[in-house]
């Protein structure tokens, strides 16, 4: 794979301040493919700098012209769908089809629809004598994850660059060959310099650089929840806006009178895509104690679905894990799973494959709500089952861990799904099988997360208020 040995700032690719380098491995067969530059306090400087001295002429640019070059933007994302799923399926190991489909379809139906966001919203507002001006909250600092490396990239500088912001993107390690080629993307598609900049890194050094730069005014993360933490207090001290997507541990509940077997087919379904790798994956199932063993049946049939393997194969529906800590801690829970009594119904700690950090889609029977693979995020193929014996104790495991994040509820019909889902704490619920809504606001309760995004309460979130009285 071809990789820029240099940082993307101003609008060139330029040297990197410092000799170190980050290798990018394919986990499928823990081979290197290539190298970027480790980012340092210097390159992230440099790239704050760009980003400030370019905000004046984006903040003023119209909107209806944000929203031109939001969608030359998407357009080159399209023109370049291949290269793109091809580095995502080389980098993160998703299968191909899939990496096409969702990771690369995703990012640009989201890119869509800011192109339509931007050049519709009102920047403005009327309340009695006071006229609101919505304004650009100014120079961001994004710092995303690898589990979709465009999709979320891509849900951060879309409603920026809509919303008249300048930014500096520090992607995950792991996946910096998929963030090279959207600033490519970027400058294909004629962003004046300095509006977005890329300074590939490691967190603890180019992203907590980042996220404690003065010359930064929203940090928006995604990622884990101790590492959210950890920026949530360097924003707080500096007072800046900070907006986190953080983990999840969501419920599936299936009430009685639901349509069982979709419920849990589509509940496996939901697990297994990106390998589990998902922070808002339905990864705790809740069914009434007359249907347990059934459903149990059906979700380990419904595994066999799901082979592992090479995700260039066609065929293959889950690809390895993204690395060799992630494999190590997936099979970790799965070991604490067997120890802590849960049932093993399907998959478990043998590697089904000799090479690449492959996991096998593992499900749980007999979970407790108090077990580890019950509270705790895994982010890998495993499902966990576990019983109640009326709605009451279904709402008391469904809100008892610390995360509100996503969710589901199957039911006879969708009044008794709403009436339950609106007792969630959470801060998305799919009602009977509901499609994923590109403008629906996506962000966390509790310590999932704080701030939404996606659509206009995405949009929102760059933007910042100033009133004029008359
Ligand atoms: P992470 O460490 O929180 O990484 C997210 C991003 O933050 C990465 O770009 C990371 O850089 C950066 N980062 C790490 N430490 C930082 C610091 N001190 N200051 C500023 N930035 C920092 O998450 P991860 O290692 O990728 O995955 C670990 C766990 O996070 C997963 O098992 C999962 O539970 C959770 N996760 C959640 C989501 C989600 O969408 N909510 C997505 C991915 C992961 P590096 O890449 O160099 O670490
Ligand atoms: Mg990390």
């Amino acid at each position: 794979m071809k990789a820029h040995d240099g940082m993307y700032i101003d609008g060139a690719w330029r040297p990197a301040a410092g000799g170190e380098l980050i290798d990018v491995v394919n986990p499928a067969d823990g081979q290197v493919i290539a190298s970027v530059p480790a980012g340092t306090e210097g390159d992230v400087d440099a790239a704050v700098r760009a980003a400030r001295a370019a905000l004046p002429g984006w903040a003023a640019t119209p909107p209806a012209e944000r929203a031109a070059l939001v969608g030359a933007l998407r357009d080159v994302l399209v023109a370049r769908q291949d290269e793109l799923a091809d580095t995502i399926t080389a980098e993160l190991g998703a299968p191909l089809a899939f990496a096409k489909a969702v990771h690369v379809g995703g990012a640009a139906a989201v890119t869509s629809s800011f192109v339509e966001l931007a050049a519709s919203y009102s920047f403005e507002e009327r309340i009695g004598n006071s006229t609101v001006l919505l304004e650009p909250v100014g120079v961001v600092a994004a710092i995303t994850p690898w589990n979709y490396p465009l999709y979320q990239i891509v849900a951060k500088v879309a409603p920026a660059l809509a919303a008249g912001c300048t930014l500096v993107l520090k992607p995950a390690e792991d996946t910096p060959l998929t963030a090279q080629l959207f600033a490519e993307a970027v400058h294909e598609a004629g962003v004046p310099a300095g509006v977005f900049n890329l300074v590939t890194g490691t967190g603890p050094v180019a992203g907590q650089a980042l996220a404690a730069h003065e010359g930064v005014d929203l940090v928006s993360f995604t990622g884990s929840t101790a590492v959210g933490r950890k920026i949530g207090a360097t924003a707080g001290a500096a007072v800046k806006r900070v907006a986190l997507e953080l983990g999840g541990k969501s419920a599936n509940v299936v009430l009685p009178g639901a349509d069982l077997a979709k419920a849990v087919a589509t509940g496996v379904g939901h697990v297994m895509a990106n390998t589990g790798q998902r922070c808002n994956a339905l990864t705790r199932m809740l069914v009434h104690r007359d249907q347990y063993e059934e459903a149990v049946s059906l979700a380990a049939a419904a595994v066999e679905k799901y082979p592992s393997g090479d995700p260039r194969e066609e065929g293959t529906r889950l690809g390895p894990v993204v690395n060799a800590q992630q494999h190590e801690r997936v099979l970790g829970y799965i070991a604490r799973g067997i120890e802590e009594g849960a049932r093993l119904v399907a998959g478990g700690p043998e590697a089904p494959h000799a090479q690449g950090y492959f996991v096998a889609p593992t499900v749980f029977a007999d979970v407790t709500p108090e077990m580890a693979i019950a509270q705790e995020e895994i982010f890998g193929p495993v499902l966990s089952i576990l019983p109640y014996e009326d709605e009451e104790e279904a709402l008391r495991i469904a809100n008892g861990t610390v995360y509100g994040l996503g969710g589901a509820v199957w039911a006879a019909d969708e009044e008794t799904a709403v009436a339950f889902a609106r007792r969630m704490v959470t801060g998305q619920v799919d009602i009977n099988g509901g499609r994923y809504n590109v403008l629906a606001p996506f962000g966390g309760h509790k310590q999932s997360g704080v701030g939404r995004e996606l659509g206009s309460h995405g949009l929102a979130e760059y933007l910042q208020t100033k009133s004029l009285q008359f």
